[in-house]
């Protein structure tokens, strides 16, 4: 089966299917979407706009259910950010779409009318169902709705309120192995490009469909076998199947960069209170649907993800993880793992960015409109969005909007974008990702927590980010989970042989480096010509100047590491 790029054109909805150029078929994931990003979309274009498009693209490795390898990237200019959006999630979407043989789906185009749209994709091609009657309905209801009409087995890709309404936190849900809608592509507002397409929905069927060809099968398995074994003997994968990524909050905490009320503070008092080990216990004990070891798409062995459930036993969201926790909990000032849930469900079922609202919702509280530590009112606010009020779209806009409106000074965000879970002043290696990644500020983009290195110290820090945000870029691109790097990291040589193996490609012992330096490459330059300077390329002033307590850190790492750190990247 070829792999093909299929064009949904959402004016006069026609689906073609058309040969790959040259120049991406050695790419996927986050690497194909920006080359298609610099290729096909100006870069000046406005996010929402006619001219703007919207993209899927599997990762290389994705097609074979290799442990945690099966990640979807949606690409698109962000409406948040205005440069380069890359925004990836789990579940099954990714899969389905490279069983059809999709290489990419470009969504593009200007609607003719007001109608709501679902795009059905399977064997027989591609079409566009009314779906006005799915418009106005929760996440939840939605995908209930698109499964009892086209079927249990399908993935789906939907968007909820947020991304209705043009929202620039907005994200795109996508179902788990479970047929739970909880799988974000949440950064960067791509489901807010979804909505302006007037696409509430894209529906993949698979019936018919079959794995990606290997050209070498019996490298392939070797390799994969390496991975495997790698990453089931690797220490940090026990600890994300005991505690998920909820593991952090302790470790964060402790190094003093957990964020607290509206990042005044890097430790918060409660931390036990919504750490990992209190989730796990709490999910243990109420039983029922709570499950706290639990994967995201078929096939992984790491099984980050979690079911939480309420006292009597039922689910109230899935997963609850670390960036949710730190951003709606120690960074509200919300010592309550319930209370996150249920503002965790809220956030799931209007489809919308739950670190970008935390963030807003910690400046809301810096300017007066709630308490910290006031759930109740966190909920009323984010009420707000769902009902569309002048104030619930201010802060759907995300925090650096919901900042300039009330005038608040501490705003937490590089790009526009909110800065995740990490302290910058504290962990310096991932504050210069934040401040130089193409994406804006996002702890996925090179995370340096693990490294063994004094992450107060400015030294050293751009390196190790700038290692950081090339292996991530590489993974994104393969189409791995952030947390496959821990068996890749153990196996040399299986990144390089699995490309091999499939495409017949040697990218030689630096496989990895190779795709993610390509991949930064397309970013910076998608991002220049879109007007970003320098300027760009910084942590709030603030935070050079405000020391975090406990420890008194600013962010001191000299800008012209910064600059050297992008120069070299583009
Ligand atoms: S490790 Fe977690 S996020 Fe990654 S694929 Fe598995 S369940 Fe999904």
């Amino acid at each position: 089966m070829d792999e093909l790029v299929w064009r949904a054109n959402v004016h006069d909805h026609t689906v073609t299917t058309e040969a790959l150029p040259e120049s991406w078929q050695r790419l996927g994931g986050r690497g194909l979407s920006a080359r298609i990003l610099l290729d096909e979309i100006p870069a000046t274009c406005h996010p929402l706009g006619p001219r703007s498009k919207l993209l899927f693209t599997p990762g290389l490795l994705v097609g074979h259910m290799l442990s945690s390898c099966d990640r979807l990237s949606v690409g698109c200019k962000s409406p948040l950010t205005d440069g380069v959006k890359e925004s990836n999630a789990g579940g099954t979407t990714a899969l389905k779409l490279v069983r059809l043989g999709i290489k990419a789906l470009i969504i593009e185009g200007a609607p003719a009318g007001e109608r709501w749209w679902v795009l059905h994709l399977s064997k027989a091609g591609g079409r566009f169902e009314p779906a006005d009657d799915l418009a106005g309905l929760g996440v939840y209801a939605a995908a209930e709705r698109l499964l009892a009409r086209y079927g249990p087995k399908v993935a789906v890709s939907l968007i909820g309120l947020a991304g209705e309404m043009g929202l620039s936190a907005a994200g795109i849900q996508n179902l788990d192995k479970d047929r739970s809608p909880t799988r974000i592509a949440g950064r960067g507002g791509a489901g807010a490009v979804m909505g302006a397409k007037r696409l509430k929905a894209i529906v993949v069927d698979d019936t018919g469909g079959e794995p990606p060809p290997i050209i070498d099968p019996q490298l392939y398995r070797d390799a994969a076998r390496r991975f495997t074994q790698a990453l089931m003997a690797h220490p940090q994968t026990k600890t994300y199947a005991d505690y998920g990524t909820a593991a952090m909050v302790q470790m964060c905490n402790g190094f003093g960069g957990l964020p607290t009320r509206n990042f005044s503070a890097g430790q918060f008092e409660d931390a036990v209170a919504i750490s990992g080990e209190t989730l796990r216990d709490l999910i243990i004990a109420r039983g029922g649907d709570g499950d706290p070891t639990h994967a995201c798409m078929p096939g992984c062995t790491i099984r980050c993800s979690n079911v939480f459930p309420d006292a009597s036993g039922r689910q109230i969201v899935s997963p609850l993880e670390y960036e949710t926790i730190g951003l709606v909990g120690s960074n509200l000032g919300i010592n309550n793992l319930d209370a996150i849930g249920r503002i965790n469900r809220e956030l799931d079922d209007l489809g919308i960015d739950s670190i970008e609202i935390g963030a807003a919702l910690g400046v809301a509280a810096e300017a007066g409109l709630m308490a910290f530590g006031d759930d109740e009112r966190a909920l009323a606010l984010i009420d707000e969005i769902r009902r569309g009020t002048p104030l619930g779209r201010i802060l759907g806009h995300g925090a650096a909007i919901t900042g300039k409106v009330f005038g608040v000074l501490r705003v937490p965000v590089v790009k526009k974008q909110a800065i995740s879970a990490y302290d910058p002043r504290a962990i310096k290696g991932t504050g210069v990702t934040y401040a130089t990644s193409p994406q804006g500020a996002d702890h996925t983009a090179g995370l340096t927590i693990r490294a063994r290195i004094d992450h107060l110290k400015p030294e050293g820090q751009a390196a190790l980010s700038r290692t950081a945000q090339v292996n991530m870029a590489g993974y994104d691109t393969l189409g791995a989970c952030i947390f496959a790097s821990f068996g890749f990291a153990a196996a040399p040589g299986a990144v390089r042989d699995l490309l091999r193996a499939r495409y017949g490609w040697d990218l030689g012992e630096e496989a990895l480096q190779v795709l993610g330096r390509q991949t930064l490459s397309l970013e910076h330059q998608f991002n220049r010509a879109a007007g970003f300077t320098r300027a760009a390329d910084r942590l709030p002033e603030w935070m050079t100047t405000e020391p975090l307590p406990p420890t008194g850190a600013v962010f001191d790492v000299p800008e012209a590491e910064l600059d050297a750190l992008c120069e070299e990247a583009r």
